[in-house]
C-alpha cells in the first residue's frame, strides 16, 4: 500500500515535526526568538508513535524528526527509540541546529538514528553568532565532526545562501568538503509570512554557485528517481559533496516525496500550502489505526501540483518553525 497523489507522485518521505520551540533566533526565520502563542502542547511521545507507525504502514520509509529544535524537548532520546521500533521504517533522520551534538550524538547514534542534518550558515564566528544569536560555530562545528566520529555516514549541513549575509563563504564551505565527507546543501531563501522585506532584500539564486562548481571542475550526480529536490555536485578531489536547493525552479515541485506533520497533528500536503489538515484526534489510540490511515490516504490524493511561490503566494506559513522546513 502507497500514498500517491492524482499527478503520480508517491510519498515516502515524512517530516515529522517534534516542537515548533527553538532555542536559535535565526534572522530568516525567529528574528525574535520563540514566543508561546497558548497553542496546546505539542504532540505526545505516543501520539508521535501512532502517526509514524500509520504512515510507514502506508509504504513511508523515511521519517526526519524536526521542529523548531526537535532536540530542546526533554525526552527526544525516548522519541527516537519509539520511533525505531515502528517496523518497516528504513531511515530515520534528525534536522538539528546542533547545538547539542557534540554532547548527545553518540547516543543518538546508539539509539538508531541514521542521518543528520545540522544548519550552519556560516563558517565565520560572529556572523553565525549574528545570524543565529548564538556563539555556538565552533561547538557547532566540533557536533559534525563528532557525528561522523559516531559513525554517521550521512550528515548534511545547510547552508540558508543569503545576499550580503554569507554569499562571500561559498568558498570556504567548498573547502570544508575537501576533507570532510559530508553533504554541503545550499538553500535557497524561501519567503515566509512573516519575513516578507528580509527575503526581498537577501534572495539570491543559487545558479551563480552551479556556474561556479562548473568551473571548478565539479560534476552534476545523476538523480535517482526517489530522491529529494536537491541537485548534487561531486568532484574526485573532494571527500564530500554539495548540493543545491532552489524552491523557485520551475521543476521543484515534480519531484516532491516528502509530507509533513506538524506538531500540533496537521497534515501539510505543501511547506507553502493554504491549510493543515487536522487529524490529531485520530492519534488517541492504538484502537485508530485503520481511520488514521484511511484519512491520509484520502487527504493525499487531494494535494496540488505546485506551490504558488512564483506568484507571490507563500501559503500559510509564517516561517518555516511552525512546520519544520
Ligand atoms: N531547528 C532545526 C534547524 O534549524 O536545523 C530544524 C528546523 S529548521 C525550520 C529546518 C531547516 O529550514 C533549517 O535548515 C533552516 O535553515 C531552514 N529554513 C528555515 N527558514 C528558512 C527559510 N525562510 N528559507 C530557507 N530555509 C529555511
Ligand atoms: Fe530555530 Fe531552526 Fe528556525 Fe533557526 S532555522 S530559528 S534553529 S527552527
Amino acid at each position: 500500500m502507497h500514498l500517491t497523489d492524482g499527478f503520480d507522485r508517491t510519498f515516502q518521505y515524512l517530516r515529522l515535526s517534534v516542537t515548533d520551540a527553538c532555542n536559535f533566533r535565526c534572522s530568516y526565520c525567529l528574528p525574535e526568538g520563540f514566543k508561546k502563542c497558548g497553542s496546546p502542547p505539542p504532540l505526545s511521545r505516543d501520539e508521535l508513535r501512532r502517526a509514524a507507525r500509520a504512515f510507514v504502514s502506508l509504504g513511508l520509509r523515511k521519517i526526519r524528526l524536526t521542529g523548531g529544535e526537535p532536540t530542546i524537548r526533554p525526552d527526544f532520546d525516548d522519541i527516537v527509540a519509539d520511533i525505531r521500533t515502528v517496523g518497516g521504517l528504513k531511515k530515520l533522520a534528525l534536522t538539528t541546529n546542533g547545538y547539542r551534538l557534540h554532547e548527545r550524538v553518540e547516543r543518538w547514534h546508539g539509539l538508531g538514528l541514521n542521518a543528520i542534518n545540522v544548519s550552519l550558515d556560516s563558517l565565520n564566528r560572529e556572523a553565525f553568532r549574528r545570524i543565529t544569536g548564538h556563539d555556538r560555530c565552533h561547538e557547532v562545528l566540533h557536533g559534525i565532526h563528532r557525528a561522523l566520529e559516531a559513525g554517521f555516514s550521512d550528515v548534511k549541513i545547510n547552508v540558508v545562501y543569503m545576499k550580503d549575509i554569507n554569499d562571500h563563504e561559498v568558498a570556504d564551505f567548498i573547502a570544508l568538503t575537501k576533507t570532510l565527507p559530508v553533504s554541503i546543501r545550499f538553500i535557497e531563501l524561501m519567503e515566509t509570512g512573516d519575513h516578507a522585506a528580509f527575503f526581498r532584500n537577501h534572495h539570491i539564486s543559487t545558479d551563480v554557485i552551479a556556474d561556479r562548481l562548473k568551473t571548478l571542475g565539479w560534476a552534476p550526480t545523476i538523480k535517482a528517481a526517489d530522491s529529494g529536490p536537491a541537485n548534487e555536485f561531486m568532484h574526485t578531489n573532494h571527500a564530500g559533496r554539495i548540493g543545491l536547493i532552489a524552491p523557485y525552479s520551475k521543476d521543484f515541485c515534480k519531484s516532491c516525496n516528502r509530507l509533513r506533520f506538524s506538531s500540533q497533528g496537521n497534515l501539510h500536503l505543501c511547506l507553502f500550502g493554504n491549510f493543515g489538515i487536522p487529524l490529531r484526534d485520530y492519534l488517541q489510540s492504538d484502537e485508530q489505526f485503520e481511520e488514521l490511515r484511511e484519512r491520509l490516504i484520502s487527504a493525499v490524493r487531494s494535494k496540488d501540483a505546485n506551490h504558488q511561490l512564483a506568484f507571490g503566494n507563500a501559503g500559510m506559513t509564517r516561517n518555516l518553525s511552525a512546520i519544520g522546513g
